[in-house]
């Protein structure tokens, strides 16, 4: 957990609520680190239940305000579209901002802007295709019709390795749809997201439209899970909380979007273009440090190309430059705070304790004298899908990988775990391709190829890496309410009371 402190740093950063900065209402505020040299960044405030109540009561303002409620719905798209200008005319510092916060690279973070615009063009583009059916009846007179309603205040509790990007899937369609939201980022980044806020008032929504509450989630993220003003919950981070989350708001019947981790298979077969595949496993695990839900951190390889492609993943690893996350020429950058890294040093001590043996990597570094919470990449091998290393999600950049024999012995093994989110295959037999599309129980398939993503794409985990989809046409559903009106356009005589109408 960040430090807390009372202190008025230079650099504060208040809640974002009603369109104003605001304090917050216990006082306190909490640090924020730069994790590639644990300097002090900013002071964020320590958000609480008297805080997320006016926020979720700002956002309630909001959803009734006939500025925004009664807007028509091409003019909602008018203003994602501003919204998504704005993001592009300040992408150079919005990816800053970020990479300063959590230590992922510039250069992914500046391909991350290059391409979060989209997201909001994309439900710019479906706002005023939000539509009800005519529904047909047995008679004639009467007519059925059914609309997609906003839901009302969605709360949106966000993690710390990608937040624009997945506060992003979050509020473009929940906005595209009519929502007003409350959003909890995390603890260790909520820069980027308060800065976000901003953008969307200058693109023209009403104040109140969007709130940010920063803090903690035992805090500020339970006491918006818990507050009765909200329609919906859209959370995205670690199974463990996204299981109370659920186990809450399944209670009170609340809809929810649980987006939670993963422990992605990323198989070899013995046809695949070896090297190719090889790049695609440290893409899959060593971007972005390994923090990523799809990290791709099981490596199946068929017996036949088991040790070139270890040879290749080892070579590659021992040499990727790790460093400041800000220049160019760096490929690793830190663990966003101590915890994690030590988190991931833990496990990898974990796995020597049950027989793994460490190929490269291993070790913790502080970044060539950056003083940050650096890890090695690191390539476990002699591991079977019985190790913890190999079932529990590390979230750092740290790969078991394991030998198999025939297609049906690596498909077991591959679905032999609790998650779902996400596989990749590398074959060039077509029809092998397509059998294993349909056999991998993940909610995202991947042939030679590694994390791919769109805004056009739905995504939804299997298992216990989610509940609801994200991205796509499909997310209109998660964040609308269908409701189905009948009316009779007769002025005969109801009829028999005792029977029922059609
Ligand atoms: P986390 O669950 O610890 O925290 C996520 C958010 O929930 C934070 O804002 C935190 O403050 C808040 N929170 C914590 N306890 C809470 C509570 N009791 N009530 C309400 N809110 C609470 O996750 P994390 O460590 O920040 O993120 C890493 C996890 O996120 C990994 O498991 C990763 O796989 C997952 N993730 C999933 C996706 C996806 O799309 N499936 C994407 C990115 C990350």
């Amino acid at each position: 957990m960040p430090e807390t402190t009372t202190a008025t740093a230079t650099a504060r950063r208040l809640h974002h609520i009603g369109g104003e900065q605001v304090e917050p209402s216990g006082g306190d505020f909490f640090e924020s680190h730069n994790p590639a040299t644990r300097e002090v960044l900013y002071t964020a405030a320590r958000g609480d239940a008297s805080d997320v109540d006016r926020a979720v009561r700002a956002a309630r303002t909001a959803f009734e305000d006939p500025r925004w409620r009664d807007l028509s719905q091409t003019r909602r798209g008018r203003l994602l579209r501003r919204l998504a200008d704005l993001i592009e005319e300040n992408a150079e510092e919005l990816a800053r901002t970020e990479s300063l916060d959590n230590g992922k690279l510039l250069r992914e973070m500046r391909g991350q802007l290059a391409t979060l615009p989209e997201y909001y063009h994309y439900y710019a583009g479906l706002a005023d295709k939000i539509q009800g059916d005519v529904i047909p009846t047995s008679d004639r007179s009467v007519l059925n019709y059914t609309v997609r309603e906003p839901l009302g205040v969605v709360g949106a509790i966000t993690p710390w390795n990608s937040p624009l990007t997945l506060t992003t899937s979050k509020l473009a369609p929940a906005l595209c749809s009519g929502n007003t939201m409350v959003i909890k980022p995390s603890e260790y980044t909520s820069a980027s997201v308060l800065r976000l806020a901003e953008l969307v008032e200058e693109a023209g929504f009403p104040p109140g439209c969007v709130n940010v509450v920063t803090g903690f989630g035992a805090e500020a993220g339970q006491a918006l899970v818990d507050h009765p003003g909200i329609a919906k919950v859209s959370f995205t981070g670690s199974t463990q909380t996204g299981s109370r989350i659920a186990a809450n708001v399944a209670g009170r019947f609340l809809g929810s979007t649980l987006e939670l981790g993963g422990k992605s298979p990323n198989i070899v077969f013995g046809d695949a273009d070896v090297a190719n595949a090889a790049m695609g496993v440290i893409a899959g695990v060593f971007a972005a440090a390994g923090q990523t839900c799809i990290a791709g951190s099981r490596v199946f390889a068929h017996r036949s190309v088991y040790d070139e492609l270890l040879e290749r993943v080892a070579e590659r690893a021992g040499t990727i430059r790790i460093g400041d996350p800000l220049r160019d020429d760096t490929e690793l950058g830190p663990l966003a705070f101590a915890d994690q890294r030590d988190k991931v040093a833990g496990y990898v001590d974990l796995g020597r304790s049950e027989g793994a043996r460490v190929l490269t990597g291993g070790e913790a570094t502080d970044g060539d004298g950056l003083g940050g919470f650096f890890y090695r990449p690191t390539v476990l091998v002699d591991v079977h899908n019985d190790m913890r290393v190999v079932r529990e999600e590390i979230f750092g950049p740290v790969v078991a990988v394991m030998p198999f024999e025939t297609e049906d012995e690596v498909v077991a093994l591959a679905n032999d775990t609790e998650y779902g989110l996400a596989a990749g295959v590398w074959t060039n037999d077509l029809g092998r391709a397509h059998r294993m599309a349909s056999r991998l129980q993940a909610g995202t398939i991947w042939v030679n190829t590694y994390r791919a993503m769109s805004p056009m794409s739905p995504r939804q985990g299997y298992k216990s890496s989610g509940v609801g989809v994200e991205h796509g046409q499909e997310t209109i559903k998660e964040y609308t309410q269908l409701k189905s009106v009948w009316i009779n356009t007769s002025s005969a005589p109801l009829g028999d009371p005792f029977v029922m109408r059609s």
